[in-house]
């Protein structure tokens, strides 16, 4: 039967349920705010993170239809620093996560989705606004008022050789964390922040310099990158005859802010759910709703650890025999995990009033 789509946003959410829909030969319009997919980052360098599920994340992807056209570059090494500036080395067998790019220029995540869109003869509108009202799927990414999570940093050029750092300090990275990824020649140094919002920059000033100190990298031409991000209990999933992808849906690791690879996956399973004529409703809350909880139960720990339990997560790490396996587990819901949520949940709501929890 014909059916003409219509999908709000050219995100990773927007593009997969678009890719999707289109492989099954119906026709399917995306409208894009912005003149470019990817506008909302400028060459960031994100993990697609490969612990929450024991499938491999390109694996998943490519069971997805889709082709990892994009860079995209494994990190089976991870440095973790702690207040003390002491550092801990994880290694795994298999990649902790996979480098991607975000953005408009050659080579991101963004714009090679896009290109596998146009060449299924997607029809993608750009600078062009849409109201939920007139589309079939809701991709349009974070709402503000929903606020949880910010990030700001740099990229840069360097000599230095590939790294991945983590640092966890309350000093700097007030329960949150900062990271210094390097690829090729290009980095990435930003610090992400749950709480106090309004002393990023300070904040990220004392992370450079931490950064700067353990490592001795070169920055040449830095530029600065960052953004915000949601997350919802509350998920809403279908709303009149709209379906919500990504975080429009208010999808998204409430841990550490991991969106992508849940984004690629409700986009996904919207998508099949029209073609299968499923109940997208109850088959994302059948897929979501544990990891989600889950997150919340992280977070509320993670806020009350502060310094010396981010030392102890960073040593129970280390002393476990496999790295990945270990964060595998911090994402499982488990009994204990189930019976700590609801008071994680009013705790967190409590303390963050203005996040959408
Ligand atoms: C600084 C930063 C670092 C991050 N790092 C990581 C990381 O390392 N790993 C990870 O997994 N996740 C990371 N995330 C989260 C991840 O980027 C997001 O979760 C993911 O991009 C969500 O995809 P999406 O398709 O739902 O939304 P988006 O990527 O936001 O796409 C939504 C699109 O909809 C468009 N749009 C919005 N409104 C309209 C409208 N009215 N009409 C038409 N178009 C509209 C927007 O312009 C945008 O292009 C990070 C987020 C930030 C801010």
């Amino acid at each position: 039967m014909y059916k003409h789509f219509k999908i709000m946003g050219a995100g990773p959410a927007g593009l997969i349920a678009a890719i999707t829909l289109a492989r099954e030969n119906y026709e399917v319009t995306v409208y894009e705010k912005n003149k470019e997919c990817g506008m909302r980052f400028k060459g960031d360098l994100q993990g697609l993170e490969n612990w929450s599920s024991r499938v491999n994340v390109l694996d998943e992807i490519i069971n997805f239809g889709i082709e990892t056209n994009f860079d995209c570059d494994p990190f089976c090494s991870l440095i973790g620093v702690d207040s003390k500036r002491q550092t801990t080395k994880f290694r795994s067998q298999q990649p902790f996560f996979y480098l991607v790019k975000r953005g408009y220029l050659p080579g991101t995540l963004d714009q090679g989705l896009k290109e596998q869109a146009l060449e299924l003869g997607i029809d993608i509108r750009f600078n062009t606004r849409v109201h939920e009202d007139e589309v079939d799927i809701v991709a349009s990414g974070p709402v503000p008022k929903r606020l949880c999570a910010i990030d700001t940093g740099i990229i840069f050029e360097t000599d230095a050789e590939d790294m991945a750092y983590g640092m966890l300090d309350d000093a700097n990275s007030y329960k949150g964390y900062s990271y210094l990824l390097i690829t090729k020649g290009y980095g990435c140094m930003c610090t992400v922040l749950f709480d106090k919002f309004s002393e990023i920059h300070q904040q990220f000033a004392l992370v450079r310099e931490t950064f700067e100190q353990i490592t001795n990298i070169k920055i040449i031409k830095p530029s600065i990158v960052g953004g915000y991000g949601n997350f919802s209990t509350k998920n809403t999933f279908v709303k009149g005859r709209q379906l919500y992808v990504g975080e429009a849906a208010g999808l998204q690791d409430l841990l550490w802010g991991f969106g992508i690879r849940i984004a690629l996956r409700s986009g996904y399973l919207a998508a099949r759910c029209l073609i299968e004529g499923k109940d997208y409703a109850a088959e994302a809350k059948k897929l979501f709703y544990d990891s989600s909880r889950a997150s919340v139960v992280n977070r509320a720990m993670w806020e009350y650890m502060g310094n010396s339990g981010y030392r102890l997560f960073l040593s129970l790490g280390r002393r476990s025999k496999d790295p990945k396996e270990f964060l595998y587990k911090l994402f499982q819901y488990n009994a204990w995990r189930r019976l700590a949520f609801p008071i994680a949940l009013w705790d967190l709501r409590r303390r963050h009033t203005k996040a959408g929890y």
